[in-house]
């Protein structure tokens, strides 16, 4: 490990940062004494209570290792083989996840619809729903939507309604991946419900790594006739964690005094001073708007160059290109501010 990994924090992306100490907390305080496993357990009875309160409805909660895995196995839980499953072309399930929500699902395919700033053109839906309606096309079943987007844009709340309302039209099931649903819910500063099962959610990953655990998603089934069997489902996958207390009592810290939004809030802060001080410098380009916590620019390759060489990392490849500078839950407005000054260097040097 060169200095630079440990003297400042990084934009590469939020699961860069540690574990929150609410969530740190919570693990050490369930790392007492012994109590069943396999789920069993009382921190993850009380965990899916509470989000059972934070959605202010009586959902199926389960708890995987991470989200590729809460992504495929939700999706699975929601088609057969035979039918397709509907994402933005930039959706994690389709450029993330290796195949496995495919794999998983024992092949169903996904269908790539377009729409400007990471989110589905609900017209896209009708579009292709009508285009083959005959038995040798995968047949739609399933909408599946990121919140907030792989390219930090969020849908709002009347998006989300179409989508569900297209949804519901068609019979397709209403998925969605979470996997930073407490920055969109900070962003929008809604209660969760309004982005989840009121708009017709059937099922939400919901983040927690990318929010401040170490590891653990939460799969959220507003639609509680489609969780059954999914417990097996888990198991079958090597997703069913024998000593569940681990990942489920750190839920326990991120929700029980609203660390999760302070958190989703503080990166969204983030992004925005980020976004507001590069908007200074000459040919820095935005991509996308910034409603979320990164920001996509596109910088001279020159700059970019010596910016990694100085050791600060950021990927340029996710989404549709330029650099995505992502702000994790632990970022300070110091990091941006030294960020920024060594952008400004770069970009006077090219
Ligand atoms: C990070 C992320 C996930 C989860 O990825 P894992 O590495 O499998 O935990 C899922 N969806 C989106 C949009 C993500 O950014």
């Amino acid at each position: 490990m060169n200095s630079n990994e440990t003297s400042h924090r990084q934009f590469a992306s939020d699961n860069y940062a540690g574990v929150c100490p609410e969530a740190m907390a919570a693990m050490a305080k369930a790392n007492q004494g012994h109590c069943r496993s396999y789920g069993d357990d009382p921190y993850t009875d009380k965990a899916a209570d509470r989000i059972r309160e934070i959605f202010e409805t009586d959902c199926e909660v389960f708890f995987v290792f991470n989200g590729t895995a809460a992504n495929s196995l939700a999706l699975a839980a929601l088609c057969q083989s035979y039918h397709s499953i509907l994402c933005h072309d930039t959706a994690h399930v389709e450029t993330d996840e290796c195949g496995a929500p495919e794999f998983f699902s024992n092949g169903t395919k996904l269908l790539l619809l377009p729409g400007a700033n990471g989110k589905i053109n609900p017209d896209a839906i009708d579009e292709i729903v009508h285009r083959r309606t005959d038995i040798h096309f995968p047949k739609p079943r399933v909408v599946s939507v990121t919140q907030a987007t792989e390219l930090g844009t969020v849908y709002s709340v009347d998006e989300l309604r179409v989508v569900g309302e297209r949804a519901k039209k068609y019979g397709l099931r209403f998925h969605m991946d979470g996997a930073r649903f407490a920055c969109a819910t900070a962003s929008l500063n809604v209660a969760p419900k309004e982005i989840s099962w009121k708009v017709g959610v059937d099922a939400l990953c919901f983040g927690g790594a990318k929010n401040g655990t170490a590891i653990g998603e939460a799969v959220v089934f507003f639609n509680r006739e489609l969780a059954r069997e999914f417990d097996y489902r888990c198991k079958q996958a090597g997703q069913l964690a024998s000593k569940m207390r681990f990942l489920a009592a750190p839920w326990l810290g991120l929700l029980e005094q609203g660390a999760w939004l302070k958190y989703g809030a503080q990166a969204n802060r983030m992004a925005q001073r980020l976004h507001a001080a590069l908007a200074q410098i000459p040919g820095v380009k935005f991509l996308f708007p910034v409603q979320a916590n990164s920001v996509f620019v596109t910088l001279p390759e020159k700059a970019i160059e010596t910016l990694h060489a100085q050791g600060w990392w950021f990927y340029t490849f996710i989404g549709q290109g330029g650099c995505r500078f992502m702000c994790s839950w632990d970022v300070t407005e110091a990091d941006v501010d030294a960020f920024v000054a060594a952008i400004r260097q770069a970009m006077k040097a090219v």
